[in-house]
């Protein structure tokens, strides 16, 4: 670990505990010095609405462009949550969505919305909203074109907190995402008085939802307890038109995944932005 990351001659440690605490600090120190050397970087993911067969919008994804390779999220975030990273690094996300949303619209092709994926301890901070507001203030960004994606876990980890930050970022006209949903252990009570747009079915689920049974019934679940909580259903992970047909045939409003796109560099992402109502997946 510690020569991947360039620095071989740090070995103040010894034994297996001391190599983990002594990689986690490598860790962090690059991590501090990414963020100060502008190492990060967004991509986009597109996602289709099946009802009104166009693409509906995109996702931002996280990358770190290090110097000797490209980071994906599950290797740093986790890490930038337990040292408070996450702040500075999920305002600069924020930050950078709504530049880019702005330089996209004044080249005359905004996408419909783009979304953020917030992690836990950023939502749950102080001042989260005013956060976001300065920052779409700042570039005249229409909070109307932005999304927050919050895993289940997230929201649940302190309900009174979550229902009066979710009610300020709807107030302010955002879309409210729940991230991963099926993987957590939501109080199906408290799911009917936050204020959700959408629900986005697991990768997991999507996955096994054509061989596995189980899957199956779950995906189906959550596409009627969307229904009837009035909020929309939108699958992740999908990768085969075969899944499509089958949350399509369940009533699934959207979806987003390979068979679509894979998340794309901002400045490949024009096609998705110009699609308007073409129907790329005929039924
Ligand atoms: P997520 O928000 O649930 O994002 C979906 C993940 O699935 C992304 O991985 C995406 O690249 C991947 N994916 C998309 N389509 C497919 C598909 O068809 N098949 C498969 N197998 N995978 C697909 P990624 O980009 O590595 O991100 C992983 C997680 O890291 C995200 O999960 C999200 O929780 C987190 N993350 C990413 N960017 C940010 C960020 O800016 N801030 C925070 N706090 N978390 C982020
Ligand atoms: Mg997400
Ligand atoms: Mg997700
Ligand atoms: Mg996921």
């Amino acid at each position: 670990k510690a020569k991947e990351l360039g620095i071989s001659n740090f070995r103040f440690f010894t034994g297996e505990l001391g190599e983990q605490a002594s990689s986690r600090l490598l860790l962090e120190n690059s991590l501090r010095r990414g963020l100060e050397r502008d190492e990060f970087r967004l991509v986009y993911q597109p996602k289709y609405d099946l009802r009104e067969d166009r693409v509906s919008g995109m996702e931002a994804l996280l990358r770190w462009h290090a110097p000797d390779r490209v980071i994906p999220p599950w290797e740093f975030i986790p890490l930038a949550e337990e040292t408070g990273l996450i702040l500075p690094l999920g305002e600069w996300v924020f930050r950078e969505v709504c530049r880019q949303v702005s330089l996209w619209t004044d080249e005359g092709y905004p996408p419909p919305e783009v979304a953020v994926n917030l992690s836990a301890r950023q939502f749950h901070q102080d001042g989260l909203v005013s956060v976001l507001k300065a920052a779409m203030d700042e570039y005249s960004v229409s909070p109307s074109r932005i999304g927050i994606e919050i895993t289940e876990s997230g929201i649940m980890e302190d309900l009174v907190d979550s229902v009066a930050i979710l009610s300020a970022v709807k107030d302010l006209g955002m879309t409210v995402y729940v991230d991963d949903f099926g993987t957590g252990y939501s109080s199906l009570n408290y799911l009917k008085r936050l204020p959700i747009d959408v629900l986005k079915i697991d990768k997991s689920f999507v996955e096994g939802v054509l061989e596995d049974r189980n899957d199956a019934a779950i995906t189906r679940a959550v596409i009627g307890l969307g229904r009837s909580l009035g909020m929309a259903v939108v699958a992740e992970g999908v990768e085969t038109r075969e899944q499509l047909d089958f949350l399509r045939q369940n009533g699934c409003d959207g979806i987003q995944g390979y068979l679509l796109s894979p998340p794309l560099p901002p400045g490949e992402t024009l096609r998705f932005r110009k699609a308007g109502h073409t129907p790329l997946f005929p039924a």
